[in-house]
């Protein structure tokens, strides 16, 4: 059903693509509900102002095609209304189909799709905002800079500092596309499509990211979906994007994206870009009374409530499974969270690797899997909570906030949690602490020496073990 509805969205858009380069009204009409996004409320706030505004800068449409465009009645019962608004209409009513099909298509690894089935779940339950259900689960993000030139004051990252490049694609090429690969191979290609290759970074930043960009769809089957806030400053690269992004495949749908900061930056992007180029870009501004709806993460994290960041969302960390630096040969397995004092950037990170070869980073990559499906734990281990404690309670049951409450900051070994703990089995508690380390909540660390390991405890017959056994399938 939702390949369907991509399908159709796919659909829509080339039918947009072909009917922009015939019919002006079209891009004058995206520009004009852009302009109603992105100008100050206060300048647009009446029918009279919009009607002003459409009289002094655009001369092919009229008030009513544009109160057509922006009805959010679905497309079907509005029959008499001319085709190409309802064209319009369509094609911005397709804008979360992917994101959509995202959170659906599944990684090939087996165990990697339990383990994100799991945290999706997870994450569902601890944020119920309306940003919340839009995150996509996706399988990696790859930064090609370190850091970002953007500076801004809300980033849900804390990026730093943009530094200098000090690679070009050249050199990076047979790395890259060999991570690439790989990537595919554990994810598929279906699922490995969604990638992005920008994360505390802005892709308008790597002056080569188109070269990037392309290696991508040879190596994944269509372009990556990219995100910048910097158009306005860097119009050239942006011009070449938009080129790509027009004439590639028709699933391209809305894959080129905006941020803008300021109503200033968005009248520089549209002087420097015209109408059609403009019609392909969605654009999002990201400024005046919208501060108030971004998530709590990041530098717009200030210790806000649960409550506060339910209403909002507490992460715009989308990827559950790898952040990649290629600059800095550094791999994470990551998964979301409501920022806390520990996660402000809305994300744990479970394990942390680099790398120096294509041959390094395949086994560091599989072994972080096989390490999330099966974490070796023995009694001298030291585990600690990698969660703020005023974030323990979005585990609902006491059990799990009953072991984070036992743990010290400083680790303790798992033998000694075992003892002081005498309402639980031994069983039922390596459950909750494996559960815990797959959520990124818990850390642990190898102790001294091994005595009989804690896993062969898991694989006993009984509910705990059937549980555990429902989490990662039978042979574990
Ligand atoms: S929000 Fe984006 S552009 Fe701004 S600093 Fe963060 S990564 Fe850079």
């Amino acid at each position: 059903m939702r390949q369907v509805q991509e399908d159709q969205a796919a659909a829509v858009w080339e039918k947009f693509i072909s009917l922009v380069e015939e019919d002006e009204r079209v891009a004058e009409l995206k520009s004009c509900i852009d302009d109603i996004n992105c100008i100050d409320r206060e300048k647009l706030k009446t029918e009279v102002d919009i009607n002003k505004l459409i009289r002094e800068s655009y001369s092919h449409i009229n008030l009513m095609d544009v109160k057509a465009a922006l009805n959010k009645k679905p497309v079907s019962t509005n029959e008499d209304e001319e085709p190409w608004i309802n064209l319009i209409k369509q094609t911005i009513q397709v804008k979360g189909e992917r994101r959509k099909r995202g959170r659906l298509v599944r990684p090939n690894n087996r165990y990697w799709n339990i383990w994100r089935e799991a945290q999706k779940k997870r994450y569902c339950e601890e944020d119920q905002s309306l940003r919340g259900k839009e995150i996509s689960y996706i399988p990696f993000a790859m930064e090609l800079t370190v850091g970002c030139s953007g500076g801004c004051s809300f980033c849900g990252f804390s990026a730093g500092r943009l530094k200098e490049q000090g690679t070009t694609y050249k050199q990076q090429e047979g790395l890259y596309t060999e991570i690439l690969e790989h990537m595919k191979e554990l994810a598929g290609k279906e699922y490995g499509q969604h990638g992005i290759l920008y994360w505390a970074t802005d892709p308008m930043d790597q002056k080569e990211y188109e070269k990037y960009a392309i290696k991508f769809r040879e190596v994944m089957g269509t372009l990556p979906c990219t995100t910048t806030a910097l158009a306005e400053q860097k119009i050239d690269d942006l011009k070449r994007l938009i080129k790509l992004y027009k004439t590639s495949e028709k699933d391209n749908y809305w894959k080129l994206r905006v941020s803008i900061r300021s109503e200033k930056a968005y009248r520089l992007l549209k002087d420097q870009l015209n109408r059609n180029e403009q019609a392909i870009i969605e654009i999002n501004p990201q400024y005046g009374w919208l501060e108030q709806t971004f998530a709590k993460a990041g530098r717009a994290y200030k210790g806000q409530s649960i409550e506060e960041q339910q209403r909002h969302g507490g992460s715009i960390a989308c990827v559950t499974g790898f952040e990649i630096s290629l600059p800095l040969r550094r791999i994470r397995l990551i998964t979301p969270c409501l920022a806390d004092e520990v996660n402000k950037n809305g994300y744990r990170i479970i394990s942390e690797e680099t790398f120096d070869t294509s041959q390094d980073f395949k086994d560091k990559v599989d072994n972080m899997i096989n390490e999330i499906s099966k974490p070796n734990l023995e009694p001298n281990d030291y585990i600690w909570p990698n969660i703020a404690k005023s974030h323990y309670q979005v585990y609902k049951d006491n059990e799990t906030q009953s072991i984070l409450e036992a743990l010290d900051q400083k680790g303790i070994k798992i033998k000694d949690l075992l003892i002081g703990n005498k309402r639980m089995s031994t069983q039922a508690i390596v459950i909750q602490i494996t559960n815990l380390i797959r959520d990124g909540s818990i850390k642990y660390r190898k102790g001294g020496e091994q005595i009989n390991t804690i896993r062969s405890a898991q694989i006993h017959q009984g509910n705990d073990a059937r549980k555990q056994q429902e989490y990662f399938g039978p042979e574990l």
